[in-house]
């Protein structure tokens, strides 16, 4: 087949790869957007409205065809009986580590990504996020601040539409929000509570979502049906499917094609560039090449780093990008599992209306005034209040008319719960690597990963869980039970690193506007190029640094330096 040639090629359809399609095809490029897995069709494949008595096994799984076929995936608890079909084949997608050192690889294989079960929760960063390794001697420098990005967040929060409450907290800046969702009685009366015995510190606020609650750009509010990750026929959350997909294809100069599985760049060390990409039908194992004058690797974190080091010339033999002797190393997660859940003593006469996709959120308190003496860094808290209503019933003795009044009748006191999520350190020492021996269904190498939290993670959850049992002690909670996990990392889904930016090329893979040092007109702009994790989850900041490369691809482009 002789080669395919187009201006721009984006590999992957994720977050990020939707968002560099988008802003690639609006700037006049004729795009191609290889992506490895399936077509999604929303009216057939989005089932946030289908009840569990409606699904074979009414909810609670095949949990047979799941242990053989997604013994990885299986971990996360969107993975049920909806949205399975949505995570990966693990037999087909493969990867290693050493044993007795798990990493829990969550990823998604369709058009859109893991853009269809994400948590939605987006938080820009602050300088103290930016700052953080060159203040503490970890990974490198960011080359990058806040004023850097800010006008980035701001161009992609206004398209995404994103829920949130202002609440001026320098560690985590506002962002663009539309109307917020009220907090629930039992929510507003624990803020208040909080805000006056922690002085101001220990603020709850809204989980600021991807999810629209005023209708925006030809897509619907949420009608708070409550089960995002499978999908939203009202596209009132953020997805490619749902959002950048769409404005690629208005333009006219969007091809996507599925089923396009990119095996590795295509180096030409004449001219110092990349020329394209070779690819493998995924239906009929066919390799053949595209062509163009500049490549987006949006494959995911360690997904981009896999091709890179699948893309190893005599020039580069450890893979394209490996000069300064980082590519593949420094990945990082975030630490959850520590945390608390206590019954309320108020609100008893409220009640919840519709369920909202997510609740509450306690921004990072720790480490931003005064400095802890057992960890680095800091965690913010996901959370929220319910009443167990009629759910509880699944777990208690009893059936028939009388037991279903009475369930509803009564519907149990407020519970809260708040969960850390915690930043991790960038460290050398956790890596990945091609596996000698083990390759996909498709006979690419696969990776080996070799990745574990260290004291400081150790150390922070020990505080998530202390932290979180004083919250509810302060709302006067009965029956608190700390909890603590041990969870491999990987589980959070917020996999980042392996090819990070920096300002030296001896350092890092990436410079400042995402482009690979050693292939200027190849740009990584998915989690693999981040130096540090913070504590916020970190999709959002993957689409503004994609839209802010692009921007920059474009301009060298029209100075004709790619
Ligand atoms: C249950 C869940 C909850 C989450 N909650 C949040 C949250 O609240 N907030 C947040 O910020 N993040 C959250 N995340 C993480 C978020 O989904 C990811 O950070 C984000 O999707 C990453 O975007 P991406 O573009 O890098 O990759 P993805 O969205 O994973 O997309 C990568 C795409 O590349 C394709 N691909 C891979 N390899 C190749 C190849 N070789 N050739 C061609 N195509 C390829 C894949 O098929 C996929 O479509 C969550 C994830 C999950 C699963
Ligand atoms: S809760 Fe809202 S965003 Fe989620 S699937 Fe339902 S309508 Fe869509």
């Amino acid at each position: 087949m002789p080669p395919m040639t187009f201006d721009a090629i984006v590999v992957g359809s994720g977050i990020s790869g939707g968002w560099a399609a988008k802003e690639l095809t609006e700037k006049g490029l004729r795009t191609i957007v290889l992506e490895a897995g399936r077509p999604i069709d929303p009216a057939v494949d989005y089932v946030e409205h289908v009840l569990p008595g409606e699904k074979r096994y009414r909810g609670m799984g095949n949990r047979k065809q799941v242990e053989r076929y997604q013994p990885i995936q299986r971990h996360t608890g969107a993975c049920d009986e909806w949205s399975s079909k949505f995570f990966v084949n693990d037999l087909d997608n493969p990867y290693s580590f050493p044993e007795g050192k798990p990493f829990y690889w969550i990823r998604g294989r369709q058009v859109g990504g893991r853009s269809i079960m994400w948590g939605r929760c987006v938080y820009r960063w602050s300088d103290l996020d930016f700052t953080a390794n060159a203040r503490e001697g970890y990974g490198v420098d960011w080359p990058l601040r806040y004023n850097d990005m800010a006008p980035w967040w701001s161009y992609v929060e206004k398209f995404v539409g994103i829920q949130g409450r202002r609440e001026n907290l320098p560690q985590v800046p506002d962002g663009e929000f539309q109307t917020p969702w009220p907090l629930n009685a039992a929510e507003q009366k624990s803020r208040d509570i909080l805000l006056t015995k922690f002085g101001g510190e220990r603020v709850i606020t809204n989980a600021r979502l991807a999810v629209l609650t005023e209708d925006h750009g030809g897509r619907q509010k949420c009608h708070l049906c409550g089960h995002c990750a499978r999908g939203c026929i009202t596209l009132s959350y953020f997805s490619s499917i749902n959002s950048t997909l769409p404005a690629a294809r208005k333009t006219g100069r969007l091809t996507l094609r599925p089923f396009s599985v990119v095996h590795s760049v295509i180096y030409d060390p004449t001219k110092k560039r990349a020329t394209g990409v070779r690819v493998i039908d995924a239906n009929t194992k066919q390799m053949f090449d595209v062509n163009a004058k500049v490549i987006f690797l949006n494959a995911s974190a360690m997904e981009s780093t896999r091709i890179l080091l699948n893309s190893a010339t005599s020039e580069f033999p450890n893979g394209l990008g490996s000069s300064s002797g980082e590519l593949g190393h420094n990945l990082m997660d975030h630490i959850m599992d520590g945390g608390a859940s206590g019954t309320l003593p108020f609100a008893m006469d409220k009640r919840e209306i519709g369920n909202r996709p997510d609740a509450i959120y306690v921004p990072r308190f720790r480490n931003v005034k005064t400095k802890h003496p057992d960890f680095l860094r800091g965690y913010g808290f996901e959370g929220r209040a319910y009443r167990p209503a009629w759910d509880r019933g699944s777990e208690m003795p009893g059936f028939g008319a009388s037991f279903k009044k009475s369930l509803i009748g009564d519907l149990g006191p407020w519970v809260m719960d708040f969960g850390g999520f915690g930043e991790m350190l960038p460290r050398h020492e956790n890596y990945v690597e091609l596996d000698p021996h083990l390759v996909d269904a498709w006979g690419i190498p696969a990776l080996r990963v070799h990745c574990s939290y260290s004291e400081n993670e150790h150390k922070m959850q020990d505080d998530m869980v202390v932290t979180a049992t004083e919250m509810l002690e302060a709302l006067g909670a009965t029956d608190i039970h700390p909890y603590k996990e041990d969870n491999p990392p990987g589980l959070v889904i917020h996999e980042t690193g392996t090819a990070r930016m920096g300002r030296d090329p001896k350092t890092s893979v990436l410079n400042s506007h995402n482009q690979v040092w050693d292939a200027p007109n190849v740009f990584v702009t998915d989690g693999a190029c981040m130096p540090s994790t913070a504590n916020q989850n970190p999709s959002i900041t993957y689409m503004a640094l994609t839209a802010r490369a692009v921007d920059y691809a474009h301009q060298l482009l029209n100075r004709r330096e790619l």
